[in-house]
């Protein structure tokens, strides 16, 4: 069971690895060292666990915060189902969300992203028959940069003196991709406008536009999908409640409201944590899943930070842009409503997405460069059971920090009336794009509430409430050290910084930190169970 850490539980001192952090890195990581029989202890900042896989309810009504789809888990041979099935024990199951994962709005056209591979470029060649020699040259491209990320990933965990001979052979292939931006990449293949913004209509999944974009990541998160998305049957809460089971199978304990303030090293050797309390935990092994950050800048003491030059390293990548969503509470059931499965992705018709995320950073009563409509009610299977009667809809949208910086240290929920006003005029003009797609919604809305880059950097405590961690750019493919081993021994990091946002990713990460911590091949054990 979790348990609060200000509720004072009795608590032991030494653990064999202490988790700073509870997202899916953090527990995908807890989760294997557990099984390998290690004691772990996950000390999580916010008053839930689960990082950005948590929910939270409100007024009769649960929405999620950074889930929405999943891909390639509905292949029961695909290596994120099987580490999923290991790290819940074959708990945790799956709600497809059926033949279009994804709609691209521009204007009054839309082009629907159809699950499976020759589904997607049939439509795709149907939208433009023109460029059908386009098209398949693209997905092949997508296919042949996923295939060359496995090494690249795989030196990420390797041991310093077998990368140092191995590394540049294994990173290269990737890097050739990931040096490139995805506008590079695609304009190479075709000089249509229309089908350039249309398959890169899923931006919003790491955060930058074409031409700031590695094409790398675009590559994973085109083909990560390309295979239909997911949502974990009965909730995105299932995600925790299956993997705490297997932690605390192996005496593991789960703390949320645990704020660590700064992590004990001693002679260039992680010992153990400091709480905000000033208590300590300690351990040979520390992990860290809070992001670079976090790590780098606040949780490591300055003197460790000058000496291996962390503050120099961070200076080469950045964190990404600020969102807002709007969480919306309806009066209905999916079926009463007539909501849709698919994600809506509405972009403005004028101009390309790089120059629409210019103007609207130039200006914020600018047209939203990009609207992503979520429909979470309509995904699950079994949400009428568990919430008959009502549906929730997600609007999330790119909100820089600096619109909201002028309430930078007030207190969540007391910012003040004009914060109050400034969030409303960004959900109304939310809820007309709901309202243009979805005109039957008009009198069904019960409840709404806005969260801005403020409140995520109160819940997750990422600098300036970015999205993604560290921008999805070329460069940070180039950087060796997001990588699970740092320069002080015994601290390891997780989570989205060292592989790329998502949760695939995210849950990756944790595979490759306990590989580099155990020196165990853990793909082996996944598929031999
Ligand atoms: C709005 C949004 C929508 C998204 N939608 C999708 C989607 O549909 N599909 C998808 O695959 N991915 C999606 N993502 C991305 C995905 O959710 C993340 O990439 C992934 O969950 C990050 O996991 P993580 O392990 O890096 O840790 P995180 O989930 O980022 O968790 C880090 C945790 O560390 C804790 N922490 C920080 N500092 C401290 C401290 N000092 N002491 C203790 N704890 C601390 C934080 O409170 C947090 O809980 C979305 C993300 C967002 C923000």
């Amino acid at each position: 069971m979790i348990q609060s850490y200000k509720k004072s539980p009795k608590l032991a001192t030494s653990y064999d690895a202490i988790l700073i952090g509870s997202g899916i890195g953090c527990l995908c990581t807890g989760a294997l060292l557990s099984k390998t029989g290690k004691k772990v202890l996950l000390l999580e900042r916010h008053y839930t666990a689960g990082g950005f896989t948590h929910v939270f309810k409100r007024k009769g009504f649960e929405w999620d915060v950074g889930i929405h789809y999943i891909g390639e888990v509905q292949r029961p041979n695909s290596v994120l189902r099987k580490l999923f099935d290991y790290v819940s024990d074959k708990q945790l199951h799956w709600d497809d969300m059926g033949d279009v994962y994804d709609r691209i709005i521009l204007g009054e056209k839309h082009y629907d992203f159809v699950k499976g591979v020759d589904n997607f470029k049939s439509q795709m060649i149907k939208y433009f028959p023109d460029e059908k020699l386009a098209i398949n040259k693209y997905v092949d491209l997508i296919f042949s940069t996923n295939k060359a990320a496995s090494k690249f990933y795989m030196d990420k965990a390797l041991p310093k003196f077998i990368s140092t001979f191995l590394g540049s052979y294994m990173r290269k292939k990737y890097l050739k991709f990931s040096d490139r931006t995805t506008y590079d990449v695609l304009s190479e293949l075709t000089n249509n406008q229309t089908l350039i913004k249309v398959l890169c209509g899923q931006y919003g999944d790491y955060g930058l536009p074409p031409k700031q974009s590695s094409f790398a990541m675009h590559a994973s998160v085109a083909k990560h999908y390309m295979q239909g998305g997911s949502v974990p049957a009965k909730g995105s809460s299932q995600i925790l409640k299956t993997i705490e089971k297997v932690i605390e199978k192996s005496g593991g304990t789960i703390l949320v409201r645990a704020d660590v303030d700064k992590i004990i090293v001693d002679n260039n050797k992680a010992k153990g944590v400091r709480m905000t309390d000033g208590n300590h935990f300690y351990a040979d092994t520390i992990i860290s899943g809070t992001g670079v950050f976090n790590t780098f800048e606040n949780l490591l003491p300055s003197d460790v930070i000058y000496r291996h030059k962390l503050n120099e390293k961070l200076k080469k990548v950045n964190p990404s842009v600020g969102y807002g969503c709007l969480y919306i509470g309806l009066n209905g059931s999916p079926q009463d409503l007539k909501l849709p499965k698919t994600n809506f992705w509405i972009y403005p018709e004028d101009l390309d997405h790089d120059s629409c995320v210019e103007r609207f950073l130039d200006d914020n009563n600018a047209e939203f460069p990009l609207v992503y409509i979520s429909f979470p009610a309509s995904k699950f299977s079994d949400w009428s059971e568990r919430y008959p009667g009502k549906s929730t809809i997600d609007i999330i949208t790119m909100i820089p920090y600096e619109a909201f910086a002028k309430w930078d240290g007030t207190k969540w929920k007391k910012r003040g009336e004009d914060y109050e006003i400034k969030k409303e005029e960004f959900a109304q003009r939310l809820l007309k794009h709901l309202y243009k797609q979805l005109p039957q919604l008009k009198g069904s809305v019960e409840y709404y509430e806005f969260s801005t880059p403020l409140t995520a950097e109160h819940f997750s405590n990422y600098k300036q409430g970015s999205l993604y961690g560290i921008d999805h750019n070329p460069n940070r493919f180039q950087q060796k050290f997001l990588k699970p081993k740092t320069p002080v021994k015994g601290l390891y990091l997780t989570g989205q910084d060292i592989v790329t946002a998502g949760v695939g990713a995210a849950l990756f990460s944790g595979l490759i930190t306990a590989g580099a911590i155990t020196g165990i091949n853990f793909i082996k054990r996944i598929f031999n169970e």
